[in-house]
């Protein structure tokens, strides 16, 4: 089912000032995919995300879930929470401890009023789907953290929601549990095919899970697109280093050569992926720290994309080591393999192919 957001927007006053949480989001969240919400502490994710829900009124605009209006401003609608057919897991597990695993998930059928053999299939098809049969009579707090948080999708999906919506759902496993969960949640949310709106401000996350991630900053959504695009193809700066480590340098662009961009930097002169940008305007190279490569010696002078610099720092970090290079001033990361003989102190060349400098705004 699809989602709607047209001009929502959303301020709250803190201490007599004013905070725009949102600042009028258009935004279209797509049916029967993962779409992800990821942005640094602060942007406006769970503003937004209870918006959705109904447990946040906005200041204005309009949300449509699968067609229907369930918040307008000018039309003066605003359909209840529970009525918007929504299933909602939280950070916290939001599980009742005094209760056992089965009246947790059946809580919001027997508020609904069904019937007991109802309810009875609907626990079980729901606990076995989230790999917990077995467990029904177990109290609650007696389960692991993963567990626990597949007791609260349980009870989220146990109301066949047309919607599910995630916030930091994993913010409180710790960091092998919360891989594992992700790849199940990923699984489970791959065989139900309904829409899944995630918030998240860690980035591994929303590349693992996320069919789309729409980055935001300040209340706004800066950029939408696969994680694939958000890391590659970035056009923002901003979604360049938020999404993944980043060596950023300012540029200017000389124009189009042989098929790509050309621009002057500090570094000296790199050819790009093509991008359409005016000669003499600014930009960013963003270059990711994996696709630097590395050489004991010097660069040939003159050559583009190909640079000498003096390793500053080394640091294993277990697949790889980091190192950080010194060149023109400016410190640059790169990711070498394990068994590269580079030591600090080393003068290195460091080149970077075409196709992996990208130019994205200042
Ligand atoms: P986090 O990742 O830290 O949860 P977030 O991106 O989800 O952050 P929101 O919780 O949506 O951010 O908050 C957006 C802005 O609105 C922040 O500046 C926050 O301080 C402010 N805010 C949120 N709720 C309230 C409130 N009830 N009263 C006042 N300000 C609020």
């Amino acid at each position: 089912m699809e989602i709607r957001i047209d001009g929502v927007g959303k301020s709250y006053v803190a201490e007599g000032k004013e905070v725009r949480a949102l600042d009028r989001v258009d935004l279209t969240i797509p049916a029967n995919r993962i779409f992800t919400l990821l942005g640094p502490s602060g942007c406006g994710k769970t503003t937004l995300l209870r918006c959705i829900v109904g447990l946040e009124t906005p200041d204005s605009g309009e949300i449509r879930i699968g067609g229907e209006i369930v918040w307008s401003a000018a039309r003066g609608i605003n359909v209840p929470p529970e009525k918007r057919g929504l299933g909602m897991v939280f950070q916290t597990y939001a599980i009742w401890p005094h209760m056992s695993v089965f009246d947790n998930v059946a809580y919001p059928l027997q508020i609904r009023g069904l019937a007991r053999r109802e309810i009875d299939a609907k626990v079980a098809a729901a606990l076995r789907f989230v790999q917990l049969e077995g467990l029904d009579k177990r109290s609650a707090t007696r389960l692991s953290g993963g567990q626990q948080q597949r007791v609260a999708l349980a009870r989220a999906l146990v109301a066949e929601p047309k919607v599910i919506l995630f916030d930091e759902p994993l913010s409180n496993l710790d960091a092998k549990l919360r891989e594992e969960t992700r790849k199940e949640l990923k699984t489970f949310l791959g065989q139900l095919g309904i829409t899944a709106v995630y918030v998240t401000h860690d980035r591994v996350e929303a590349l693992a899970l996320s069919d789309a991630i729409a980055v935001m900053r300040a209340g706004a959504i800066v950029e939408i697109g696969t994680p694939q695009k958000i890391y590659f193809q970035a056009d923002h700066r901003f979604v360049a280093d938020f999404i993944g480590r980043a060596n950023l340098i300012d540029a200017k662009v000389r124009g189009v050569e042989g098929g790509h961009t050309v621009v002057d930097t500090a570094l000296g002169a790199f050819a790009c992926q093509q991008r359409d940008l005016a000669a003499g305007s600014e930009a960013t190279l963003c270059i990711r720290p994996e696709f630097m490569r590395v050489d004991a010696g010097s660069a040939a002078a003159g050559v583009n994309n190909t640079v000498d610099g003096v390793v500053e720092s080394i640091a294993f970090v277990g697949e790889v080591y980091e190192v950080e290079i010194r060149a023109a001033g400016l410190l640059l990361l790169a990711r070498v393999e394990p068994d590269a003989e580079i030591h600090a102190g080393d003068t290195v060349r460091f080149g970077v192919d075409p196709a992996h400098c990208l130019l994205v705004s200042r």
